[in-house]
């Protein structure tokens, strides 16, 4: 199959590379003209584990290649695949579907012959409708399909997602176009992943669904986790003993510093605008994004306490700064509301991050970067965890406690023990954690 990727960002770029790796030839397109010249270079534009190697290696079987003009990849493509952004409207939260909209207009003029054209960015219910409309507008004679298939990979593990993926979700009506995409995703079918073919505005919805469900769990345990504070639980053994029910489940049940990310935040506010634009309301789900927003903030307080109530003229370290690990990406990452909350409260601010840093300056520019996590903490009188990456996830604690200006440790992944921080002298406030003595 011949597959045109509209849009080369963390999805498009993965899912071109696994397409193409799968055997199929692909073109990766982007308006980026600076990101397609440093990929034509080999260099991967974000960090994304083992997404160098398998673009190298499909660069080098020529099945993959990357373009900024999208006429010829498109008039050649059996399916031309949107991957643009869909980032939240400013000042109202709708999802802004200016990219999409611009890459339908732009694919229409190209088309010959029989196309589908896929969207694979998070989009409202209807916006399939929209771009058929556009495309038959622009072009009246184009033999075209348009299908959802919305794509639910993670970034940090892009690749096993798209290649193991639990599900794939396919919202298209026409026989022709279901074989089309039946045929680029048979390669999974050796995965055993499940197919799932629906109806267009299903396949829209459920990508909402299932993000603003993810997102609802993880507030729900960050909920529980401020009332097992309160009342002297431990907030990771109630997340067990719930997650081991079966009907519950494990995953997404760990407490931290609130959601954030390129996805659950604006999908969850485009959620419920969606929903208000048809007089349904999703109450739960407008809950979800109050108590998420309420709680970045409130993890500045919470380092604020932890260094005895105020930070003014104190020294913070901060770990971790993209919203999680083993990615780049900054997108509405909680260390933003954190770190901006700790500078209003008069705090100096120190970071460290594995690969974010780069990113994190245009985010963040009035703190100091350090190069390691050790000389992040030199002088701090208190130390905050936010990413979880591996690297701090067996720090040397004597090294660390010898180079803050004060042992305080706010642990908000609840990566180390509290019996280990005590016993080597720190002050330690973790997640819905019983308090431990004081070292
Ligand atoms: P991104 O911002 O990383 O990439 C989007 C790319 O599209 C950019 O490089 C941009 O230059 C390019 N672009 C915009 N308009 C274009 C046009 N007309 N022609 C060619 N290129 C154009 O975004 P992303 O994170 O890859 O997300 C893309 C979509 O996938 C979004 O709808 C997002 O919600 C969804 N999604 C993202 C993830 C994720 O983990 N990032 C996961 C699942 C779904």
């Amino acid at each position: 199959m011949r597959i045109a990727m509209i849009g080369t960002g963390y999805v498009g770029l993965v899912s071109g590379a696994c397409f193409a790796d799968f055997g199929h030839q692909v073109t990766c397109v982007d308006k980026d003209a600076d990101k397609i010249k440093a990929l034509q270079r080999g260099e991967i534009p974000i960090f994304e584990p083992g997404l160098d190697e398998l673009v190298a290696a499909n660069v080098r079987a020529r099945r993959l290649d990357f373009t900024t003009d999208l006429s010829s990849p498109v008039a050649e493509a059996d399916a031309v695949f949107i991957a643009v952004g869909t980032p939240s409207r400013r000042g109202d939260g709708h999802a802004d579907l200016t990219y999409v909209y611009a890459a339908a207009k732009e694919i229409a003029r190209a088309l010959t012959g029989f196309t589908v054209v896929v969207t694979k960015s998070t989009v409202p219910v209807g916006t399939g409708d929209e771009v058929e409309r556009l495309i038959r507008e622009t072009n009246p004679s184009a033999d075209v399909e348009v299908a959802s298939n919305p794509e639910f990979l993670r970034e940090g593990a892009a690749i096993r997602d798209f290649k193991w993926p639990d599900r794939i979700v396919v919202g298209i009506s026409d026989e022709r176009g279901r074989k089309v995409l039946g045929d680029i995703y048979r390669p999974l079918s050796l995965n055993q992943a499940p197919v799932m073919y629906t109806a267009r505005r299903t396949a829209e919805l459920i990508k909402y669904a299932a993000n603003a469900f993810l997102a609802t769990k993880i507030t729900f345990i960050n909920e529980i986790a401020d009332l097992a504070e309160k009342v002297g639980a431990d907030v990771q053994e109630v997340a067990r003993g719930i997650g081991l029910d079966n009907r519950i489940g494990s995953k997404f049940l760990h407490a931290g510093p609130g959601f954030g990310g390129s996805c659950f935040p604006k999908d969850t506010r485009a959620l419920v605008k969606i929903a208000q634009d048809h007089d349904a309301q999703l109450r739960i789900v407008e809950a979800v994004l109050g108590v998420n927003d309420n709680r970045k903030r409130a993890m500045a307080r919470k380092v604020a306490s932890a260094a005895g109530g105020s930070l003014r003229g104190k020294t913070v370290a901060v770990l971790g700064l993209t919203f999680k690990p083993d990615t780049d990406d900054m997108r509405e990452a909680p260390s933003i509301p954190l770190v901006t909350g700790l500078l209003d409260m008069g705090a100096r601010v120190r970071a460290h991050d594995p690969v974010g840093m780069e990113q994190a300056k245009r985010e963040l520019p009035d703190i100091e970067y350090c190069e390691d996590p050790y000389a992040c903490a030199k002088g701090a009188d208190v130390m905050v965890l936010v990413t979880e990456w591996v690297q701090y996830r067996a720090m040397d604690l004597e090294r660390l406690k010898a180079a803050m200006a004060q042992p305080v440790v706010v642990d908000l992944r609840n990566v180390y023990r509290a019996e280990d921080m005590a016993a080597h002298g720190f002050i330690y406030e973790s997640v819905g954690r019983p308090p431990q003595a004081r070292g």
